[in-house]
């Protein structure tokens, strides 16, 4: 009695998992032909291994014979290593690879492959043999796509240009920590991030600058690969930054094809070079930087700057943006000041014969802004401003300093910047109404 009741659980439990093959090899065959299966793995959630798709598949088919359909995986370079060493291990034949380096070097000649890096593998998997390699994506940046097909043992290349549609995405945060730490909390990416803080630096001291509690705002651009389902870590089109010495505000525009830059919202570019003349009026250079007889010693003496002859009382201006390090009477330079605009940056003026008032040791100046007048204090024989660009805390040669000039967006070009700002004002309103 006990046996036969055995005996009819197995018979049913055989019955069930007859039909169930027979269901799925109905479903299956009617895909298989011209459409194989895909899996795609989102780069939010993290896909199993190859190895691990073979294991279930291992679990799910007794069949030996039984074919599966191919499956795609997402591989990322989780540090660098050679294209060879990352396709081994992401179960790519020994036979494949050779054929891949081969078609491949015309396109892609990279011998060690970059953090971050994705490409989606496709092989079929069959019990008991190595799976078959049929494709491999990539992207290449930044907006190429590389196909790889193999047909008939051999493998083919395609490498064309896409159009990725993008995703923007609008994050927000407060200073608590650091750009770095509290940007990555905001959901930034390293990459955005590192591009956010690059940005910022050109208009204020960060170090300086940033207290906990200021805002910042990001909107970031997302290409994605419907495909691949890659979801590329995307680029910032706009952010904003609230300190307290105000609110800046930078887009990211193209006023020719691969031309990108950031501008304020007067459509200047954020990358400010420091001013060659901060002189308010139309000075005239009497003497040079470099080895020159000194006018009150007579020897001859390094000349450390550039003298500027110009009125008594002539605005002196703030040669880029910084705090104010240095104010007072300095020996021989008379009355003194002293701008560090960034790490890197500073600039000195001397023989002023007054300060701008309001400002002190610490304030913080804007390009153009008047901080002195033009005098002849400390070392000097008639009123000139002698000015100096510190790099590293040495002074260079303010004509030869090689800093970006100054772009600003102009006519029909500054027509179209402000279109696209109003646009990405729109979408910044619209995705802060939905966070
Ligand atoms: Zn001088």
């Amino acid at each position: 009695m006990r046996l036969r009741r055995t005996e009819l659980i197995i018979g049913i439990c055989c019955f069930i998992s007859g039909i169930s093959l027979i269901i799925y090899d109905l479903i299956d065959n009617r895909k298989l032909p011209d459409e194989p299966e895909k899996i795609v793995f989102s780069p939010q959630t993290r896909g199993p291994s190859a190895l691990e798709i073979v294991d279930m598949q291992k679990k799910l088919f007794a069949d030996p014979n039984t074919l599966i359909p191919s499956k795609t995986v997402e591989a990322i370079v989780k540090h660098p290593e050679s294209f060879i060493r990352f396709l081994k291990r992401h179960n790519v034949g020994l036979e494949d690879i050779k054929k891949i380096r081969k078609a491949l070097r015309p396109y892609y000649d990279k011998q060690q492959l970059s953090r971050g890096h994705r490409f989606y593998i496709t092989q079929k998997y069959k019990e008991g043999q190595k799976p078959s390699l049929e494709k491999i994506v990539f992207l290449l940046p930044p907006a190429k796509k590389v196909v790889l097909t193999v047909k008939d043992g051999r493998v083919e290349v395609s490498k064309k240009p896409i159009i990725l549609p993008k995703k923007f995405e609008y994050l927000k945060g407060t200073i608590q920590d650091s750009l770095y730490i509290d940007g990555l909390k905001a959901g930034l990416s390293r990459a955005a991030i590192n591009s956010l803080t690059k940005q910022f630096s050109y208009i204020i001291d960060l170090q300086r600058s940033l207290r906990q509690g200021d805002a910042f705002e990001v909107l970031v651009e997302r290409p994605f690969d419907q495909e691949t389902g890659f979801v590329d870590p995307g680029s910032i089109v706009y952010a904003s930054l609230n300190t307290r010495t105000g609110t800046e505000h930078i887009y990211r525009y193209a006023p020719k094809e691969n031309d990108v830059e950031y501008f304020d919202e007067k459509g200047r570019g954020i990358r400010k070079a420091l001013l060659k003349t901060p002189v308010q009026a139309a000075p005239r250079i009497t003497s040079r930087f470099g080895m020159r007889k000194h006018p009150i010693q007579g020897y001859t003496i390094m000349h450390r700057g550039i003298d500027f002859a110009a009125p008594r009382g002539t605005p002196v201006v703030a040669a880029g943006n910084g705090y104010i390090k240095k104010r007072g009477y300095l020996g021989s330079y008379g009355n003194y000041i002293l701008i560090q605009h960034n790490r890197d940056y500073a600039t000195a003026y001397a023989h002023l014969s007054r300060f701008a008032t309001g400002q002190k040791k610490g304030t913080y100046v804007k390009q153009g802004q008047i901080i002195a007048y033009v005098g002849t204090t400390g070392r000097s024989t008639a009123p000139h401003l002698h000015y100096e660009i510190h790099y590293k805390k040495k002074q260079v040669n303010p004509q030869k300093v090689k800093m970006p000039s100054q772009r600003n967006l102009l006519g029909a070009q500054k027509q179209n910047f402000i279109a696209h700002m109003r646009m990405i004002r729109d979408h910044v309103h619209i995705l802060k109404g939905q966070k």
